[in-house]
């Protein structure tokens, strides 16, 4: 007699759930991986909501997550004591995806040429939840918030719709039970009730979860009774905390997919401890792959905050400078107190630290990549270039850092990015300035009437296009004291034996050249003979001070 009510599942997520019900992922393991995640998440939040709300009426004695076997029914239970969900949570966060780039990644999807790639942009976006239903059939989620009197019951197949209806004497926290897929039992590898198998799943993916995550198993004592009992099938060890011999590249990795939703190996893995007054351990991921939304707006800082192995925050500004928010990882701190908060963070003047010398750690770590593994450094660029170089106007300390890590398309060599070192020892012979252009693509760029006399005469001209290019070139004075010359404005020096030559024409075409200045006040400052051109009969430069027309283009976006 308890009121049910069928809900439909937003429309983005009923696509999502097609596709796993199809499950074209090759690892449906990873299912278990997800739903653990979000139990330790649980927990955590669990533990924050406690020092926050001292009245909150939660049990914190024993957080645990739990995995029930029930091999007649064929279910798996994965059970957690933690934060859970009000049914308006329910709603919101299972019924629908709140996750920005949802749309971004379905359409991606579309676009997507085989499953190879489809799993990619998956393991790129992460689809959490919705992955139980590429081994179950049905899911049912009973679950009571940490502090609220009812509990609510969730159950769907999968299909368009699920159900809500109120649950007496839930539990605090969230258990979710899998009616696994009935072709999944038949063979040994995918069976999901088998202990060996929950063993190996949980070992290899969430060994380093800071809870204890227990399993029920049953034992045949010597009289051949079955007993039950419950193990704790984890280590719990902090990986951060260990050293770099006591942990495996495969621990590593499987952490980094952990805290990172990404389903792919990172590209580079630091570690790093602090002794002394201010202890700590950082243990950081460069990504091998740029999020989508690593432009947008909302784009949040990838470095989560511990503090004495307790969790604290995700996405810790003050740990990581915005220029290098793909940066994922995990600092803890042994000497903050567990109700730090981000505005206090800001201020601290050790984190403040903390984070500059975790700075100089990437980029350094960038630079080694760049001599022992140019490929990797290439992948590198390729994928974060674009955001490292905001960091050439918004981090003046590691400026010339940054410069040493950069690569620039060129004319120099149209497949192979160029380092400011190597420009620098191609110049001629007298050659004073780093040359370059900026503009929307290569080839606007390359068929730019400005490019002519450098080509011509042999000159190398950086090829920026990037945004960001348009504004650190007007920042940043010079790299190894060679400035920055656009070759799009002001006066370009390119020969002195020139000049005598253009003076002399100068005079001879003054009285051209000031009746077009005045017929065309309007629109241009000046008229003046150009030793740029060698084909096309003129061209419009700005002055050495003006905007760039992209610029130009941004501001009025702007509004300015
Ligand atoms: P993500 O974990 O990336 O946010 P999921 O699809 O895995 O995405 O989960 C969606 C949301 O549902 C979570 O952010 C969380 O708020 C909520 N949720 C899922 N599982 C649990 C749980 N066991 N306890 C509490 N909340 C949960
Ligand atoms: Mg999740």
């Amino acid at each position: 007699n308890t009121p049910v009510e069928t809900r439909e599942f937003q429309a983005e997520a009923r696509q999502l759930l097609q596709l796993m019900v199809h499950s074209i992922y090759s690892n449906k393991d990873t299912f278990l991986r997800e739903l653990i995640s979000n139990a330790s998440d649980a927990l955590d939040k669990l533990r924050l909501e406690t020092f926050r709300d001292k009245d909150l009426q939660a049990d914190t004695s024993d957080l645990h997550i739990r995995l029930d076997v029930d091999r007649v029914q064929r279910t798996l239970t994965v059970r957690d004591n933690g934060i859970g969900m009000s049914r308006d949570d329910v709603v919101n966060l299972i019924g629908t995806i709140a996750r920005s780039g949802t749309a971004e990644f379905l359409r991606k999807l579309k676009e997507a040429k085989d499953a190879a790639a489809s799993q990619d942009l998956i393991g790129q976006f992460g689809v959490g939840f919705y992955s139980s239903f590429m081994v179950a059939d049905k899911v049912v989620m009973v679950t009571r918030r940490a502090g609220e009197e009812q509990g609510t019951r969730w159950e769907s197949t999968g299909d368009g719709t699920y159900t809500l209806e109120p649950a007496e004497d839930a539990p605090q926290g969230t258990s979710v039970t899998l009616f696994l897929k009935p072709e999944d039992t038949e063979d040994q590898l995918f069976d999901y009730t088998a202990e060996w198998k929950l063993k190996e799943i949980v070992q290899r993916y969430s060994d380093f979860i800071t809870w204890p995550v227990r399993l029920e198993v049953e034992r045949k004592d010597a009289e051949g009774k079955t007993t039950r009992e419950v193990e704790t099938i984890n280590s719990m060890k902090a990986l951060w905390a260990r050293s770099k011999d006591e942990a495996t590249e495969a621990e590593y990795k499987e952490f980094y997919k952990h805290i990172s939703h990404d389903w792919n190996d990172p590209l580079e893995t630091i570690s790093l401890k602090a002794e002394g007054t201010f202890e700590y351990q950082a243990l950081l991921f460069i990504p091998s792959h740029a999020p989508y939304d690593l432009f947008m707006r909302e784009r949040k800082r990838g470095v989560q905050l511990y503090v004495k192995r307790v969790f604290i925050m995700d996405n810790c500004e003050a740990l990581m400078p915005e220029y290098l928010r793909f940066v994922k990882g995990v600092v803890d701190a042994q000497d903050l107190s567990l109700n730090v908060s981000r505005e206090i963070l800001q201020q601290d003047r050790q984190i403040e630290l903390m984070r500059r010398r975790l700075v100089k750690r990437v980029l350094s770590t960038v630079k080694t990549m760049m001599s022992e593994n140019p490929e990797r450094y290439a992948t590198f660029w390729r994928e974060f270039g674009a955001a490292v170089k905001e960091g050439l106007l918004s981090d003046t300390e590691n400026r010339g850092a940054i410069l040493n890590i950069a690569s620039f398309a060129s004319t120099h060599d149209a497949d192979k990015p160029t380092t400011l070192r190597e420009y620098v020892d191609r110049m001629k012979d007298g050659q004073e300035h780093i040359y370059y252009m900026t503009g929307a693509s290569r080839s606007v760029i390359e068929s730019s009437p400005h490019m002519e006399a450098f080509q011509a005469k042999g000159f190398e001209v950086l090829v920026l296009t990037d945004p960001i290019d348009e504004m650190w070139v007007d920042s940043v004075p010079e790299f190894e004291g060679k400035r920055f010359q656009s070759i799009a404005k002001g006066e370009v020096d390119l020969d002195s034996e020139e000049k005598a030559e253009t003076e002399q024409q100068n005079e001879e075409f003054a009285a051209l050249l000031s009746w077009l200045t005045t017929r065309l006040k309007d629109n241009v400052k000046e008229v003046r003979l150009s030793s740029r051109l060698t084909t096309s009969p003129a061209c419009i430069v700005g002055d050495a001070h003006d905007l760039t027309p992209t610029l130009e283009k941004m501001y009025r976006a702007m509004g300015e």
